[in-house]
């Protein structure tokens, strides 16, 4: 028995064997691997660990779709809500041919510490169907969404687990999810997802609101190391959501562009990528493929490129301990969930490369979605130049509390990020105790 009701009941410690092999590609164990180095530094107490290393809980549905071609294709579906002690879980949906449960279990137990680490009273959760939504016709995609919304229909509400956008998902995918969900409740709810177009209680500068967090992050991060501005050179891998809004406000900060790229390859450019020229050819094409504004790079050369920022903004495991010796850029901003592998974390360090780890770096999105939860829970729509503000604001806190952290334990910013949430996290669970 514990001696003090507001202490988890403890019990011996398994600590993780150091030199246990490592599965690099496996985002749960890097996500796990984090985690246990802060849990560590803060000596988390052994109950308490161990219920953190626990999703809370996992679906996983099988969604049947009538394709135009009048077969049935079935595809399988996963909701995982990681923790819910700080609020409602948060965290998006992706359509994605990688997806599998140990990447959306990591990608939920990530979307608990990026709440938490800016602060938002919210949980973690996501969700993702395994599917190539780029060979899918719409007509397919909403059936697809339809169906998958009503399987796990029942975890899904204003109060206990609301979507967004992720990978390959879009504020029209946003929209079915809160059509289908309000045909059941029998009344329009709007709060049970963000991301929605602004007809629907979306939130202006949601969409922008990763790029824009990313833009503010990498400013705090070049005055935080006496870094001019103007004139510092970004490449950004990934030309979506975040990465193509990230180059478009740095651009017009004053920063140079000098490579993007996307999943059909990459363009350099010394002088400079012409963004909006970019944005541009995506729209009409849907990819960089043909932009004919820089040379032809590969994604790998671009990822160790000599830059002063490095902005990963595509998917998982692009930093690993097989190029991360070879990175050159001297800040790494990660938009994307995940792209450094545990095994490039220490050897980044030993370079000296500055981290924006990815659940402070990307966090601007869900803020921007807490805004819109808050906007459609009170019925009353605030100003871009608002949004854009508060949005800045927490950001900018954000970097200041986790840098903070690192500066007091003497940890990089990825630990110190995981220490200020896990620590958030573990107060609400020591004042809520276990419910039994
Ligand atoms: N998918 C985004 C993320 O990974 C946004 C999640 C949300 O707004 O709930 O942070």
């Amino acid at each position: 028995m514990a001696t003090d009701p507001l202490r988890l009941p403890t019990d011996k410690i398994v600590r993780p064997d150091k030199d246990r092999f490592l599965n690099e590609e496996n985002p749960f164990e890097a996500m796990m691997s984090r985690f246990d180095r802060a849990a560590q530094l803060l000596d988390l107490e052994p109950g308490l660990y161990k219920v953190l290393r626990h999703p809370e809980k996992q679906i996983i549905v099988s969604v049947p779709v009538l394709m135009d071609s009048g077969e049935v294709e079935v595809f399988t579906g996963y909701r995982v809500l990681y923790n819910t002690s700080r609020g409602p879980a948060k965290g998006g949906i992706r359509f994605d041919m990688q997806v599998n449960l140990e990447e959306v279990k990591a990608l939920a137990a990530w979307m608990t510490w990026k709440c938490a680490v800016v602060n938002l009273p919210f949980g973690g959760a996501k969700g993702g169907v395994i599917c190539d939504p780029l060979k899918m016709s719409v007509g397919e995609l909403e059936r697809l969404t339809r169906r998958y919304t009503s399987g796990i229909i029942a975890t899904l509400g204003p109060d206990s687990d609301v979507p967004a956008p992720d990978v390959n998902t879009n504020e029209r995918v946003m929209a079915w999810v809160m059509d289908t969900y309000s045909m059941q409740a029998r009344h329009t709810v709007t709060a049970v997802v963000t991301g929605k177009p602004i007809e629907l209680g979306g939130s202006l500068g949601r969409r922008e609101a990763t790029g824009r967090g990313c833009m503010f992050m990498v400013l705090e991060a070049l005055k935080h190391l006496g870094m001019p501005v103007q004139g510092t050179t970004v490449a950004v891998q990934g030309f979506g959501n975040v990465g193509s809004v990230a180059a478009d406000l740095m651009a017009k900060q004053g920063c140079r562009i000098i490579a993007i790229s996307d999943r059909t390859g990459g363009y350099h450019n010394k002088a400079g990528i012409d963004v909006p020229g970019a944005l541009d050819h995506v729209k009409k094409h849907r990819s960089l493929e043909g932009f004919t504004g820089g040379d032809p790079i590969t994604n790998e050369e671009l990822l160790t490129m000599p830059v002063d920022v490095l902005l990963p903004a595509a998917l998982e495991n692009v930093i690993t301990s097989k190029n991360a010796s070879k990175v050159q850029a001297k800040i790494i901003c990660e938009g994307a969930n995940g792209p450094t592998t545990a095994g490039a974390d220490s050897i980044l360090e030993e370079k000296g490369i500055f981290v924006i780890p990815d659940i402070l770096a990307n966090a601007g999105g869900v803020t921007v979605s807490y805004f819109e939860w808050v906007q459609d829970r009170g019925g009353y729509f605030w100003t871009e130049d608002t949004v854009n503000q508060r949005l800045e604001d927490i950001m900018t806190r954000s970097f200041q509390e986790v840098l903070q952290m690192s500066k007091t334990h003497k940890v990089n910013m990825r630990t110190a990020a995981y220490m200020l949430s896990i620590s958030r996290v573990a107060i609400v669970h020591r004042l809520r105790g276990i419910y039994a």
